[in-house]
């Protein structure tokens, strides 16, 4: 075993990417350019036909500018599972409107269907789904629960690219808008990032106008067009939510890696499956026939059997050198959600529940051979 602790996560950054960031630099574009455009059209091909990609800041930029896009103001609701991060619920805050938390499904830990329809009100106008740890949520059974309620969906894409259901890539489905991260741990990374993807023109339209102030164009096409750059008009009070060139540089070099990535994290999750199987814990569903799951989590629940409780295992393993972690700690838990808008772990049973069993351990493409075994090994010993 090494001297220092295997990290929970750790981007597979090389020399290429370091060679085009380097580039980047050297062109003299280092705000919002030509890379921009040339990662957006890039990325919108993975997801599909006839969709658009706009580059932002931050996946938490994403799912606001979605939002805003789609109208969501004082007065209406949006339905966000409990299982996810913070961000998604601060944007619907940000907006004026309100977050109206639901339990998840017991087995994939992504929104459950029958719980969100139960908490439908007059006011609730979206949806906020996450395809929890990578794995997609099925888009029929959603799609008809939003066309029964007349909902838009956004779909919360932090953990799933690539990924694919029944055939179809995330982003590529027929929600009104589709959000990725690039932030430092996730499945491909640019440092801090995030991308938007839809195939509706007008949320494409408004969510690049708002990413840059409400300019009625962006740096780029001011730089390119006939009209002098200075010469332009403000549409709306937008923000300042734009992805750089040196970062769309490094997300240009990821991408092409990310179908590589995903295999090794892959290999990796079927090791921990073979090597687990005996063992006290639950481990992930298997993935339907068909489907690609992103695998940036590989969670586990500890069974009522197993000889320590979640803490005292992830106590062990940081023991033994293997940084854990947890996803989620449920937003109904936090005490500004809980306080905020009074909520009781017996409102989300399942989460609650779950919470207490679950870890995250690590599993990400820059893992050697021996990190993996370090892991099983570790496991192993702290559940036998
Ligand atoms: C990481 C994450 C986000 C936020 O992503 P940023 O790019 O850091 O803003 C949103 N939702 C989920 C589920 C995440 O895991």
């Amino acid at each position: 075993m090494g001297d220092r602790p295997l990290p929970f996560a750790l981007p597979d950054i090389g020399e290429e990417e370091i060679a085009a960031v380097a580039t980047a630099l050297r062109s003299g574009w280092v705000s919002s350019g030509p890379l921009v455009s040339e990662f957006e059209r890039r990325f919108a091909a993975c997801c599909g036909e006839n969709v658009t990609a706009v580059a932002v800041h931050s996946a938490t930029a994403g799912l606001h500018l979605a939002l805003e896009a789609l109208g969501v103001g004082p007065g209406t609701e949006v339905l966000v599972p409990t299982w996810t991060f913070t961000a998604a619920a601060e944007v619907v805050v940000h907006l004026g409107a309100d977050p109206v938390f639901v339990d998840v499904d017991p087995v994939t830990l992504c929104l459950d269907i029958e719980a969100a329809a139960a908490a439908v009100t007059p006011r609730t106008v979206a949806v906020l789904p996450v395809h929890f740890a990578g794995r997609v949520m099925a888009g029929a059974p959603l799609r008809a629960f939003a066309e029964a309620h007349g909902l838009a969906v956004v779909e919360d894409a932090a953990h799933a690219f690539p990924a694919a259901s029944a055939g179809t890539p995330v982003g590529g489905g027929d929600s009104a808008a589709t959000v990725f991260s690039f932030y430092a741990t996730k499945p491909i990374t640019t440092g801090e990032g995030g991308m938007l993807v839809t195939r509706d023109p007008r949320i494409a339209a408004r969510a690049r106008t708002m990413r840059l102030h409400g300019f009625d164009r962006d740096a780029f096409a001011r730089y390119r067009s006939e009209r002098p750059a200075w010469q332009y008009d403000i549409v709306a009070a937008g923000f300042k939510y734009n992805l750089t060139d040196p970062a769309a540089a490094l997300g240009l070099v990821q991408l092409r890696r990310a179908g590589s990535m995903r295999r090794r994290r892959e290999s990796i999750a079927e090791f921990y499956r073979g090597a687990f199987a005996e063992l006290p814990i639950d481990l992930p569903a298997p993935v339907p026939a068909g489907d690609v799951h992103a695998w940036h989590i590989f969670d586990v629940r500890l069974r009522p059997d197993a000889p320590v409780d979640r803490d005292g295992f992830v106590a062990e393993l940081s023991r033994l050198g293997i940084v854990c972690s947890l996803h989620f700690t449920p937003l109904h838990t936090l005490t500004y959600w809980r306080t905020r808008y009074a909520l009781t772990d017996a409102g989300f049973p399942v989460a609650s529940r779950e919470f207490a069993r679950v870890v995250s351990l690590p599993i990400y493409s820059a893992m050697t051979d021996d990190h993996v075994d370090l892991v099983v090994r570790a496991v192993s010993k702290v559940l036998q």
